[in-house]
């Protein structure tokens, strides 16, 4: 089986690493400029919104997925007229998920519990939105917005319409801020048959609206949190006949889990299961596309993922060879705030955990820190 990926980021690059597990030959669209796939696979380097370029790139391969939703959905429909069954998840899903108004309507349509919000398509509609909603709140774009790009949080009326004009005009939802306990993330896998396998819930560390660690799982999870998330993901995969992984990014609020949006893909909360779990989401992800029988989701311990944020940080190398410290690098080159690589690292004890945590946590959270402007800002 051929399986195309549209988009040459880190995702795209641990999707091929997973492939030889399964029978299949992996190829990449990417726009010409720099990926993190050379030399892995075939590459297409043409833009996504060039159609033809699309259809012949997919008419190439037996299975089509994406590793990132601002894909041009006009353009895509067109490639893919008649093959449509190709892309996994499908392009309804991509569509509906690629805009955050339509995936937060999902969710109020169909009882999954997420921040009250306004959808903005005006000027004139902000200020009754937060009238209604009150403050504080985030302004969010509907689309094109990742890793705490895209919003702006209101503390007060009077920075709406600076707030308005430095996102650019267009559509947006007005969210309630959430005084959340803690962010969590629920990464599931579903198939064409219609069967789940879900990873336990992990807690998510966000620093201006960028992930810097995940702790997996999630410490002091109890069965019925895990059970209502999954209850979350089951829903929606079945309303939208989801094949793939999904990642549904919470907030643990006064015991309940609010959805904060989700993402049709595989994603940086589920990096850790590369090596903490029996079968990694990059693997599983392709099983569902393949229709070859899902991974088993199990934790193997007890793992932390930190991000590596703007540079690979300087560690050294006894640091790196202790048992159960895995680094991934993605082949890029630095700058501010990007995701160039993580470590995960592996215990089977929570305190045996945080025991390496302590060593190797502030070598790379504070390094990546003082890239950024300011601390303060933001959330
Ligand atoms: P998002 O792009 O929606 O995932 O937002 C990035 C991060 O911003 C989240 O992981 C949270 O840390 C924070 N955030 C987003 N929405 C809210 C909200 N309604 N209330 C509080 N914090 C939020």
């Amino acid at each position: 089986m051929k399986v195309g990926i549209l988009g040459g980021g880190q995702l795209a690059r641990m999707l091929i690493l997973a492939s030889p597990h399964l029978e299949c030959e992996v190829r990449v669209y990417a726009p010409p400029g720099e990926n993190s796939v050379e030399g892995l696979c075939p590459i297409t380097r043409k833009k996504f919104d060039d159609s033809e370029g699309l259809r012949e790139f997919i008419s190439s391969c037996d299975r089509v997925t994406y590793e990132w939703e601002n894909i041009s959905i006009p353009e895509l429909r067109a490639a893919l007229e008649g093959v449509s069954e190709r892309l996994f998840p499908s392009l309804k899903v991509l569509e509906l998920v690629s805009n955050r108004y339509t995936q937060k309507k999902i969710f109020t349509t169909h009882g999954i519990p997420t921040a009250e919000f306004s959808f903005i398509q005006q000027a004139s509609e902000l200020e009754p939105s937060v009238l209604k909603i009150g403050v504080p709140g985030i302004l969010k774009t509907c689309r094109e917005g990742y890793d705490g790009k895209g919003q702006k949080v209101i503390r007060k009326p009077e920075e709406l319409s600076s707030a308005w004009s430095e996102l650019g005009g267009v559509p947006l939802i007005y969210e309630k801020f959430i005084k959340f306990e803690r962010e969590l993330s629920l990464v599931a896998c579903r198939n064409a048959r219609g069967e789940m396998r879900f990873y336990p819930l992990v807690e998510n560390l966000h620093v201006n609206g960028i992930l810097r660690r995940t702790l997996a799982p999630a410490p002091g999870l109890s069965t019925q949190l895990q059970q209502t998330a999954q209850g979350y993901a089951k829903k929606i995969g079945e309303l939208l006949q989801y094949v793939g992984v999904m990642a549904l990014e919470l907030f643990e609020t006064g015991g309940k889990l609010l959805i904060n949006e989700m993402a049709s893909r595989v994603h940086n909360t589920g990096h850790w299961t590369l090596d903490g779990a029996e079968t990694s989401q990059f693997e599983n992800h392709l099983r569902a596309g393949l229709e070859v029988p899902l991974g088993d989701t199990a934790p193997k311990g007890y793992t932390a993922m930190l991000n590596f944020i703007g540079e690979v940080p300087t560690l050294a190398v006894e640091e790196l060879k202790r048992e159960g410290v895995f680094v991934h690098l993605y082949g890029k080159k630095p700058r501010l705030n990007r995701k160039v690589g993580h470590l995960n690292i592996t215990a089977d004890s929570p305190e045996a955990l945080f025991k390496k945590l302590k060593v190797l946590e502030p070598k790379i959270i504070d390094q990546a820190l003082q890239l950024l402007p300011s601390r303060e800002e933001g959330f």
